[in-house]
C-alpha cells in the first residue's frame, strides 16, 4: 500500500490517499481505501494517471551524482554535478501534476514548476528556460542555493514516502543547459521607453530589479561598491555552493539585455544618493545587511576571534586570486576551529574551515538539531565533511590569555516559544565546560544598517533599522517617492529567492509608476 497525504490546504485537491493495486488494475474495483484515510476526487486522479503514467512509482528519485567528501574537500568546487537531457526528462517525470501544485506557493517567486518539469520531460530546453525566467531572474542560483527541503520540494506531494521532485536541480539544470546550448533571453519585442532607473547594489533584489526593468524597455544602471557583481552570492556564499563563474555569465546575460553595471561605485561615498534621485526616473536600493550580531560575552576582543563574513569574503578573494586590503585571508589550517551558530553563514563557515585543513571544527547551537535556521541539507553535508555539532550549547566565555584558548558553553533546554514562536534556549545551571580551540568564528547573523544618507533624502527607518516600504500604495516604495527598496535591507536578513522576489516586485512597480505596461507574465505559460 502506498499513501499519500496531501497537505489538505485547498478543499479541492482531492489528492490524498490513493492505492497503488488500484492503478494496476486500472480502475476502481481494487480501490481500497484505508481506515482514517480521506477519498480523493477521481478527476485529479484520472490526471495523475494520464499524464504520470506511474513513473513516480517506477522511478526513485535520483539527485545529480555528489562528488566523494575525500576528493569535494581538497577543493573549491561545487559537490552536486548535472543532469544531462535525459535523466533531466527522467525526474522531470516523476511530478503528477497533482493539481494544485503546493511547490508553486511555497516557492517565493512562484515558479510555474510542473509546467516547466513537463517541458522538460518533453525535450523543449529552450521553451523551459523562457518559462522560468518569467517568475525568476537568477534560476540557476536559487536550483542551486535554495533550502529546497523547506520550500518547493519540502512541499512537493511525494516528499512523504516516495522523495519529492528534484526541483531544485532541474531548475539549476534548465538553465545552465540553456545558456550552454546558446540560449539568451529574447527582448526583441521590447520597446525602448527612454525611461532610466539607478539601481544600488548589484545582490539578488538588484540583479532582479534590473532584469524586469530591461525586460519592461526600462535602463537600468546598476551600481555597487564591489568590483563584481551578485553582492553576497560571491562573497558571502562559498563555492563549493556557487561557483562564480555562475555569477559572472548571469552578468554577461543581464549586459546582452541591456543592463549596464557600474562597479566600484560606493553611493555616500563616490556618489551622492540625491543625484542618482535626481538624475533617474526612479532608484532601487538593494544594499543588503552587513551589522555583524555580537555574542556580548568576555572575551569577543581576544586575538583568534573572527567574525563569519570578513573569513568567508578573505577566502573567496583567495579562491578567485583576488585581493582586498579590508579582507585579508584568515587561515585556519591545523587550527582547531569553533565556530558558533546555526544557520547558513555558519555552515558555510564549518565546511570552508574544512576545506582549509583545519585540524577539527565544531558548531555549537543553542538550540537542538530540528530547530537549526539553516539548510537540512547543508547540516547533512557539513556532518558527512567531518564537523562535530554540539547542540543545546551556548557560548557564555571566550577563554584565554591574549588569544583564544577555548570556549566556555553552558547546556540549553528548551523553555517557552519567544515572540517569534520559537522556544527560548535556557541555560541548565552548574553544566559549564570548556571547550578547546584555536580559533572561534562568531556566524550569529546579521541586522540592517541604515547610512546617515537614507535619512537625509526621506528615506525612513524601522526602529531596527530596516527601510520602510509602502503598506499600502505602490508596493517597495519608500518614504521618498522617487526610491524603491527590497531584499535584505527591507526584510532582514533572508534567503536570495526573497530578495529575488522583492527586486522584481519593485521593478513591477517602478514601472507601474512610469506608465509603462509590464511584460504579460503568463501568456506563454501552458505548454
Ligand atoms: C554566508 C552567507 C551564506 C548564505 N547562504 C545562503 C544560501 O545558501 N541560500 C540562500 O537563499 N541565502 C543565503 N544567504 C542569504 C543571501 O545571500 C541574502 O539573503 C541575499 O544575498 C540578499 O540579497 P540582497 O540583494 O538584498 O543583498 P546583498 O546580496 O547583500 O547585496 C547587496 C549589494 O549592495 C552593495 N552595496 C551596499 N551598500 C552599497 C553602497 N553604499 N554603494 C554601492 N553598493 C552598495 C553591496 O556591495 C552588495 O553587492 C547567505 C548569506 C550569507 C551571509
Ligand atoms: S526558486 Fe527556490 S523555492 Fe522556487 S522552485 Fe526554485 S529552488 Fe524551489
Amino acid at each position: 500500500m502506498i499513501l499519500f497525504h496531501g497537505c489538505g490546504r485547498q478543499h479541492d485537491c482531492g489528492f490524498r490517499v490513493f492505492d497503488k493495486r488500484w492503478f494496476a488494475a486500472g480502475g476502481e474495483t481494487a480501490f481500497d481505501l484505508p481506515d482514517g484515510a480521506i477519498a480523493y476526487d477521481r478527476r485529479t486522479i484520472t490526471a495523475m494517471k494520464e499524464y504520470s503514467n506511474l513513473h513516480f512509482i517506477e522511478t526513485p528519485r535520483k539527485d545529480p551524482t555528489e562528488v566523494p567528501v575525500a576528493i569535494r574537500v581538497r577543493d573549491w568546487n561545487e559537490i552536486y554535478g548535472q543532469y544531462q537531457a535525459e535523466s533531466a526528462a527522467d525526474q522531470s517525470a516523476r511530478c503528477i501534476n497533482c493539481g494544485n501544485p503546493y511547490c508553486e506557493w511555497e516557492c517565493p517567486v512562484h515558479n510555474f514548476i510542473p509546467d516547466w518539469l513537463r517541458l522538460i520531460k518533453q525535450g523543449r530546453l529552450f521553451e523551459a528556460a523562457e518559462l522560468s525566467h518569467q517568475t525568476n531572474s537568477l534560476p540557476e542560483i536559487c536550483g542551486r542555493i535554495c533550502p529546497q527541503d523547506r520550500l518547493c520540494e519540502g512541499a512537493c506531494t511525494l516528499n512523504d514516502g516516495l522523495g519529492a521532485v528534484t526541483i531544485g536541480s532541474i531548475e539549476k539544470y534548465i538553465t545552465d543547459e540553456a545558456v550552454k546550448q546558446g540560449w539568451r533571453p529574447d527582448l526583441s519585442h521590447v520597446k525602448p521607453t527612454g525611461k532610466r532607473v539607478a539601481i544600488v547594489g548589484a545582490g539578488p533584489a538588484g540583479l532582479a530589479c534590473a532584469d524586469v526593468l530591461a525586460r519592461s524597455g526600462i535602463e537600468p544602471v546598476v551600481f555597487d561598491r564591489n568590483a563584481r557583481i551578485g553582492g553576497l552570492l560571491t562573497w558571502g556564499i562559498p563555492p563549493f555552493k556557487l561557483e562564480k563563474h555562475i555569477v559572472e555569465t548571469r552578468r554577461e546575460i543581464l549586459e546582452g539585455m541591456g543592463v549596464e553595471f557600474r562597479m566600484g561605485v560606493e553611493i555616500g561615498r563616490d556618489l551622492e544618493l540625491s543625484e542618482l534621485i535626481e538624475s533617474f526616473d526612479a532608484v532601487f536600493l538593494g544594499l543588503g545587511t552587513y551589522r555583524y550580531v555580537r555574542g556580548g560575552f568576555p572575551g569577543e576582543k581576544l586575538s583568534g576571534m573572527v567574525e563569519s563574513l570578513p573569513f568567508l569574503i578573505g577566502n573567496v578573494h583567495r579562491v578567485l586570486g583576488t585581493n582586498d586590503p579590508a579582507f585579508p585571508y584568515i587561515d585556519v589550517d591545523g587550527k582547531r576551529v569553533v565556530v558558533l551558530g546555526g544557520g547558513d553563514t555558519a555552515m558555510d563557515c564549518v565546511r570552508t574551515s574544512i576545506r582549509q585543513g583545519a585540524f577539527s571544527v565544531t558548531c555549537a547551537y543553542r538550540r537542538d538539531e530540528a530547530n537549526m535556521p539553516g539548510s537540512r541539507k547543508e547540516v547533512r553535508n557539513a556532518k558527512d565533511e567531518g564537523v562535530e555539532f554540539l547542540f543545546n550549547r551556548q557560548p557564555v566565555e571566550i577563554v584565554g590569555d591574549g588569544k583564544v584558548e577555548g570556549v566556555r558553553l553552558v547546556e540549553t533546554r528548551l523553555g517557552e516559544p519567544d515572540e517569534n514562536g520559537r522556544r527560548r534556549p535556557e541555560p541548565v545551571a552548574g553544566s559549564e565546560q570548556n571547550l578547546p580551540a584555536d580559533v572561534v568564528i562568531i556566524a550569529f547573523g546579521f541586522r540592517p544598517d541604515p547610512q546617515d544618507w537614507l535619512v537625509e533624502n526621506g528615506i525612513e527607518t524601522l526602529p531596527d533599522g530596516r527601510i520602510s516600504v509602502a503598506v499600502s500604495g505602490p508596493a517597495h516604495q519608500t518614504s521618498n517617492q522617487k526610491v524603491f527598496a527590497g531584499g535584505d535591507m527591507v526584510r532582514g536578513a533572508d534567503l536570495v529567492v526573497t530578495a529575488v522576489f522583492e527586486g522584481r516586485e519593485a521593478a513591477k512597480s517602478i514601472a507601474t509608476k512610469l506608465g509603462i505596461e509590464l511584460p504579460g507574465a503568463s501568456a506563454t505559460r501552458v505548454a
